[in-house]
């Protein structure tokens, strides 16, 4: 039945402030019955319906002008079976309050990004990667969804259930229908042993492959204006954690990761031609040896606010992509206060994944909020396009439905399913229709 009370309107930004709209209707269900309702109320108003998750794309991809359904409040534990090792959640739980229930149940994710502020349902519908050559992104650790679609019925699926639907689901750019709960396969809690370590950027290119293979995860973070790369490689242990103490802590990951490099952000702001000069000295940020549960590990605080494009692109062609990149910033006259990350995952069967078949190396460029993002991304999009590069979904590029469908061997699967379950678009919204048509 569809609700009598008529949603409030308000105005919703991203967490990058580069994409907000106003005068939205809000729905916050916390049931699955409340999502159907919304579905309804805008099949009946002939409004589109757009879930977001906490609003960490950069794309307007969760941007919606009619109908909202903000999550935050369905975000329980449905159930965990220690015995199969996974977990059943509602669409709308942060990566952060799921991880500290698993570890609570000795259970961990196999992977991670650098954050853990996303919701489930929203990491994996862009492809939310983190780094290891062994290990796919999030999407490929779910076993099982269930969707409300957009006749407001709901479904189940897997691998053995409407198995199209559930493959191509699982990065769905939340445009198949609205996800509710999500199982993943787990692995039993584990520790890492981190090291981070500077290293000239030329060595760590020729040895690339080793340090790949070498690391259960290895990335590093290439300086820009500096022949330097910061390396962490995370490599499981057995030994009892040795975490930082809370002042190295505090000093590394809090002062000199967010406070210190966002005042460095701010100078180079004001003054560009300093960049160069400020970026010398982050290479000399030591080394530094630690251990600790997985999740933490992976995930850390990011309270410098920036713009991000990431590319995926076929692993091998990585180091002379990376140093294409070097020489455009050395060409071109870019000033840049923002190290490019580069990440590495194996390859998975999922349409869209950006990892579709075929092993990936990641590369992220950033800019520091409020600087001009366009000349630099167009400049290392178009390095990127020479290798079949795919746009991570929820960080900015230019890229359009017909740039994109040579790039994924799954993109006509993708369509049909899509015209299968949402022929009227109910689900769609303007970078719904760019990259992926009408
Ligand atoms: C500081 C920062 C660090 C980041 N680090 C990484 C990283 O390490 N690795 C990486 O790969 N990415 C990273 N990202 C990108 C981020 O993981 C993705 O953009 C992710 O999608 C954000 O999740 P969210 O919950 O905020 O979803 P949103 O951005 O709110 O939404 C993303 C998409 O999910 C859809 N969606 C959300 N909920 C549902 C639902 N219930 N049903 C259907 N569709 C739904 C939305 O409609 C939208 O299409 C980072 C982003 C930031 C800002």
């Amino acid at each position: 039945m569809v609700s009598s009370k008529p949603p409030r309107k308000v105005s919703w930004s991203n967490w990058a402030g580069n994409q907000s709209v106003d005068n939205v209707s809000l729905f916050k269900p916390r049931t699955e019955e409340e999502i159907q309702r919304a579905v309804q109320f805008a099949i009946a108003n002939k409004l589109r319906v757009k879930a977001v998750g906490s609003g960490h794309s950069f794309t307007a991809i969760a941007l919606s002008r009619d109908v909202l359904l903000d999550l935050s409040d369905y975000d329980a534990v449905i159930a965990i079976d220690n015995l199969a090792n996974t977990v059943t959640v509602q669409a709308g739980i942060q990566l952060s309050k799921m991880n500290l229930i698993l570890q609570s149940n000795g259970l961990a994710m196999q992977n991670l990004g650098d954050i853990t502020y996303q919701t489930i349902a929203g990491a994996i519908s862009t492809s939310t990667h983190g780094t290891g050559i062994k290990l796919t992104g999030i999407a490929n650790q779910v076993v099982a969804l269930r969707l409300v679609l957009a006749d407001s019925s709901v479904v189940d699926c897997s691998a053995t259930s409407n198995a199209e639907l559930f493959n191509c689901a699982r990065v769905g750019l939340g445009a198949l229908g609205v996800i509710s709960t999500v199982t993943l396969q787990l692995v039993p809690a584990f520790n890492l042993a981190v090291i981070e370590q500077p290293m000239r950027v030329d060595e760590l290119l020729e040895n690339l492959d080793h340090h790949i293979a070498d690391n259960d995860h290895f990335e590093f973070f290439w300086v820009p204006h500096t022949g330097w790369a910061l390396t962490k490689r995370n490599n499981r242990t057995l030994d009892a954690t040795k975490p930082m103490g809370k002042m190295s802590h505090w000093y590394s990951k809090t002062l000199m990761e967010n406070y210190a490099f966002g005042a460095v952000c701010m100078l180079g702001r004001a003054r560009p031609s300093l960049i160069p000069k400020l970026a010398k000295a982050l290479p000399a940020s030591g080394r530094n040896e630690y251990s600790d549960s997985s999740f933490k590990v992976f995930a850390s605080k990011r309270i410098v606010k920036f713009y991000e494009m990431e590319y995926a692109i076929p692993r091998e062609a990585c180091a002379e992509a990376l140093n294409r990149v070097r020489r455009l910033v050395k060409d071109s006259g870019f000033f840049l206060n923002f190290p490019v990350e580069v990440r590495f995952t194996a390859p998975d069967e999922i349409p869209l994944s950006t990892a579709s078949n075929r092993e990936s190396a990641y590369i992220a460029v950033h800019i520091y909020k409020g600087m001009d993002f366009v000349p630099y991304f167009k400049a290392v999009e178009s390095i990127m396009n020479s290798y079949q590069g795919r746009p991570h979904w929820g960080k900015l590029h230019f890229q359009n439905s017909e740039t994109l469908a040579p790039r994924y061997p799954k993109w006509d699967l993708f369509q049909s399913v899509r015209n299968q379950v949402d022929q009227d678009r109910l689900f769609s919204n303007s970078y719904l229709e760019t990259v992926l048509g009408k």
